[in-house]
């Protein structure tokens, strides 16, 4: 894997910001698009573009095998072991969102529990309170160690015959910890949980095998792997695809409407409500092409010793706090850091000054601010196209950073 010639793919390479080379490290929160992404868009639009499972014209024929290509695509990237098990969504908020109320909600009542750290990105968390005030069902919180990882003993503690759903990132946003999601997996399984895991941050980054997981409903995001922004994936086990209710209602979802009531189709279908996001899927389909073709294991050992490269030179600041995982553990691409007595945003303009994007904020975590007792932090993110002249870059200009701020 040769991350320079993998840049030259990404037409974004080629701006200046504020006059110096673009040091992308923000890919957590959204990853730039290669040539090979942009082109399928394009040719999409100049030359397939029609609706889908629609007309019987040759261009809506040619949209929906496209559309439709992309999800047997994203099905053998994530092993699902069935196409209609992947429904197109705007994205991991969305996917979940679904989830919440079209399978959790007819099914969670006052007792229940729902069982989740408390490090989750508010997409995976304020579904569930949402859930629980309309049902009576309560929110039950597993402890974080120090470096906000979770022990399985917690989870067995946590996880008994009343939760009725477990809800996990697989891999933390801010923290840059990776759930073992397996193991969480067989404690919901054992006491008839469904186990929903948020995927926005370890799909794009490392191999997926669903079946491997064992995981009720996977949620992830196309614009955070190389795709499109507006599309994202939800995928589920078949028996749970089928008693979930659709969100949407109208157009493309139905099979029989009578003035009265109305059937839907099967999944995938039924949660496609309306004109879907066809050019995203068909972009998305490319993106996993793109990624395959580079190869997950690579990405992410890249990734990780990326991240773990920056941790190291990052402790050996003065001053500077890094959270999570502490170097040589087990970390994915990306690491959260604050310097002391400088606002994190403050960091962050500094950095962009020098052509550097990292983020800043709360990261949508506020709860886990709360834990780790800041108000907000920054956050490096790493992907196929960064190098250790990025690191080497980000740790240079935060130290003229630390200088400059006294
Ligand atoms: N979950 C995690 C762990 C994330 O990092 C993000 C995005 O930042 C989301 C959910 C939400 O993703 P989206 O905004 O694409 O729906």
């Amino acid at each position: 894997m040769n991350p320079l010639a993998i840049r030259d793919d990404f037409p974004i390479f080629q701006e200046k910001i504020n006059g110096h080379p673009l040091v992308y490290l923000d890919n957590a929160a959204t990853s730039q698009k290669p040539r090979q992404v942009l082109d399928v868009l394009r040719r999409y639009y100049e030359s397939e573009n029609s609706n889908v499972h629609r007309g019987v014209h040759t261009l809506g024929t040619r949209a929906t095998e496209a559309y439709e290509g992309a999800r047997e695509k994203i099905a053998r990237f994530i092993n699902a072991p069935s196409p209609y098990q992947i429904v197109f969504t705007r994205g991991t908020t969305e996917s979940i969102n679904m989830v919440a109320h079209g399978y959790a909600r007819a099914r969670l009542q006052a007792g229940d529990e729902i069982v989740l750290p408390p490090s989750e990105h508010h997409s995976n968390l304020i579904p569930w309170q949402q859930a629980a005030r309309a049902t009576g069902a309560t929110l039950r919180y597993l402890p974080l160690q120090e470096d906000g990882t979770i022990r399985l003993e917690d989870v067995e503690a946590a996880v008994t015959d009343r939760t009725k759903i477990v809800a996990i990132a697989h891999v933390s946003n801010v923290l840059g910890t990776v759930n073992p999601v397996r193991e969480i997996a067989e404690i919901a399984h054992r006491h008839g949980a469904v186990i929903v895991v948020d995927g926005a941050q370890s799909v794009p980054h490392m191999p997926t095998d669903v079946q491997e997981l064992d995981c009720d409903f996977l949620a992830f995001s196309g614009h955070k792997m190389l795709g499109p922004t507006g599309i994202g994936v939800l995928y589920g086990k078949p028996s749970l695809l089928a008693e979930m209710e659709p969100t949407y209602f109208g157009g493309e979802m139905i099979d029989v409407v009578e003035l009265h009531e109305s059937t839907w189709k099967e999944a995938p279908w039924k949660f496609e409500g309306g004109t879907p996001i066809i050019a995203g899927a068909i972009g998305l389909g490319a993106a996993v092409d793109y990624l395959s073709r580079i190869g997950m294991e690579e990405i992410a050992k890249h990734d990780a010793h990326l991240a773990d490269l920056a941790v190291r030179r990052l402790e050996e600041i003065d001053g500077v706090t890094v959270y999570g995982p502490g170097p040589g553990k087990p970390r994915a691409g990306l690491v959260t850091f604050n310097l002391d007595g400088v606002h994190p945003h403050d960091v962050a303009t500094v950095l962009d000054a020098a052509g550097i994007a990292v983020r800043a904020g709360h990261h949508c975590a506020q709860p886990l601010m709360r834990i780790l007792n800041v108000g907000a932090t920054a956050r490096a993110s790493f992907y196929l196209y960064n190098t250790e002249d990025d690191v080497d870059a980000f740790v240079a200009a935060l130290k003229q950073a630390k200088e400059f701020f006294g």
